[in-house]
């Protein structure tokens, strides 16, 4: 729990949502201002502010949540598909300091984008910065 976090005030049942799935570890419920119907919210219970601060379990148990949850809601608004995916700090959009994945159900023609559409300009990367690249990212997860 941390003070002053609204999904935290959640979790403990200090703000109302609509819940749609609770375990021990996950609660997942609908975005107060929903990108479609059905678009959902799954959340660890215990506080964590970015992607690489979930404990080992707690990062399993979101994923679980979400692999199971995300063809269940698109099931339950009779939509065509769904884009899951998590703002991962300020810069990518985060507004709420507590991991959450969104669920955001999709329909044939609903004039939305595919998740390529939330970077900026693409890069123009040649094929040796490509490797170089590669050989920093391999490097800084070998740890
Ligand atoms: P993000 O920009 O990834 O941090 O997204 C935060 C999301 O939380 C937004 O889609 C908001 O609509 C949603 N949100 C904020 N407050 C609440 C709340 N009290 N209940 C449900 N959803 C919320
Ligand atoms: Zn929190």
């Amino acid at each position: 729990m941390s003070d002053d976090c609204i999904f935290c005030s959640i979790v403990d049942g200090e703000i109302p949502a609509r819940t749609v799935y609770e375990t021990d570890e996950v609660l997942a419920f609908l975005d107060a201002n929903p990108l479609a119907r059905g678009h959902t919210l799954v959340i660890p219970k215990t506080h964590a502010e970015r992607v690489g601060d979930l404990d080992a379990d707690a990062a399993s148990a979101l994923f679980d949540a979400v692999s199971d949850l995300t063809s269940r809601v698109q099931d339950a608004v009779d939509a065509d598909a769904a884009n899951v995916g998590i703002n991962d700090g300020e810069a990518a959009g985060q507004e709420v300091p507590h991991v959450h994945a969104h669920v955001v159900p999709r329909f044939e023609g609903d004039g939305g984008a595919p998740i390529h559409a939330v970077a900026g300009k693409r890069p123009d990367l040649s094929d040796d910065e490509l490797d170089g690249i590669a050989e920093e990212v391999a490097a800084a997860i070998d740890v």
